[in-house]
């Protein structure tokens, strides 16, 4: 059996959760950061962290114009929080950094100050027969999106898990619990 290999964008952020994650489904991860990493993956995890300061490396190791390449030529990316920030076209009030593919506008931060960080169940249909427990840290919320995207979950009734194509997108992170059934899914989609 060929085993797929994903990298994850490890220049910032959360990527060794996702390490651990990718095992458990199955496949073979690797750490993303030079533009000839790029060559040996089957797809991409772009983790949470601050998405910012990810955009700013990603220019500077020349990784933007590449990722946006392989994007095009049908790269299975997933974006996890900061990920999902920067798969955005849109980032309401701000014109920092992005890969830019999804057809969504994103607020970040927008859940409030007063709540960071909390936790919920999210019912993914046909993905998880149990609900997932949902980490939402610093979370964006997704205000816009074109008929492209498909909403593959809700929490209190904004869209947290969306999928375009072959690019993936959470508002949560779902290496940070025990379930492996969303990271199962982005492989079922290489
Ligand atoms: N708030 C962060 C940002 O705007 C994202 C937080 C996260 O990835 N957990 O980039």
């Amino acid at each position: 059996m060929i085993l797929l290999k994903i990298g994850v964008l490890a220049l910032q952020g959360d990527f060794e959760k996702h390490f651990s994650m990718i095992r458990k489904a199955g496949a073979v991860p690797l750490k993303i950061r030079s533009i000839d990493d790029l060559e040996y993956i089957d797809g991409l995890i772009i983790p949470g962290g601050e998405s910012t300061t990810i955009g700013k490396l990603l220019k500077r190791f020349n990784l933007l114009p590449h990722l946006k390449e392989k994007i095009g030529d049908g790269l299975p990316v997933f974006g996890t929080c900061a990920g999902m920030i920067l798969l955005a076209r849109e980032i309401t009030g701000s014109d920092q950094l992005r890969i830019g593919a999804m057809d969504i506008t994103v607020t970040r931060n927008a859940y409030g100050s007063q709540v960071d960080s909390f936790e919920a169940d999210v019912n993914v249909p046909g993905i998880s027969a149990e609900p997932v427990r949902a980490v939402f840290i610093r979370a964006p919320i997704v205000t816009d999106f074109s008929p492209e995207v498909k909403v593959l979950a809700r929490f209190e009734d904004r869209p947290v898990l969306i999928r375009q194509d072959k690019l993936l997108a959470s508002s949560f992170h779902p290496e940070l619990t025990d379930n492996d059934a969303i990271h199962r899914y982005f492989l079922s989609m290489i």
